[in-house]
């Protein structure tokens, strides 16, 4: 008798989650996309590929201090700082970025360089297609930096 019952509490069980499944087909909207055709929304917080932003006038941000490149836990940063020409000046500092490169391979999107930099001109983006065959792909470049697949300018607040 004790076999019946259990096969009866068995069915009804999988009645209930059956019931719920098909309720939930019917009612409720896919939370998945047809990734990368369709876009795929991220978090205000997100950190994504990183950019090198400029000021309004077109000067570039980055003044060459290298605390990002000390404040990257992995080594992705290389800066190679130079003297500002004082007649045709790139940054408002005395110097600015000559090579500036982030080796995505390295990098596991911590943030602290963002955190770091005292004139919020490295900062990570939405950018999230980041997918490649050739190794060499994922060394972003000053110029790569400078020139972002999608600019926004995230800043998140500090803390
Ligand atoms: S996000 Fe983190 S790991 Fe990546 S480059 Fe910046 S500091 Fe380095
Ligand atoms: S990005 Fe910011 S922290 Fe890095 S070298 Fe340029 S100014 Fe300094």
């Amino acid at each position: 008798m004790s076999g019946l019952k259990d096969v009866y509490e068995s069915a009804r069980e999988i009645g209930k989650a059956m019931g719920l499944t098909l309720k939930t087909l019917a009612t409720e909207k896919p939370i998945t996309v047809e990734y990368p055709d369709q876009p795929m929304a991220v978090y205000p917080r997100f950190r994504g590929r990183h950019e090198l932003r400029r000021y309004e006038n077109g000067m570039e941000r980055c003044i060459g201090c290298c605390l990002c490149e000390a404040a990257c836990p992995t080594g992705a940063i290389y800066v190679e700082a130079e003297e500002n020409d004082p007649d045709n000046p790139i940054s408002p500092g005395e110097r600015h970025a000559k090579v500036y490169e982030v080796n995505l391979l390295r990098c596991i999107f911590c943030g602290d360089c963002e955190r770091a930099c005292p004139t919020e001109a490295i900062v990570l983006g939405h950018y999230i297609d980041l997918a490649s065959y050739d190794r060499r792909d994922f060394i972003l470049t000053k110029e790569d930096l400078l020139n972002p697949p999608e600019p926004n300018t995230i800043i998140r607040p500090a803390g």
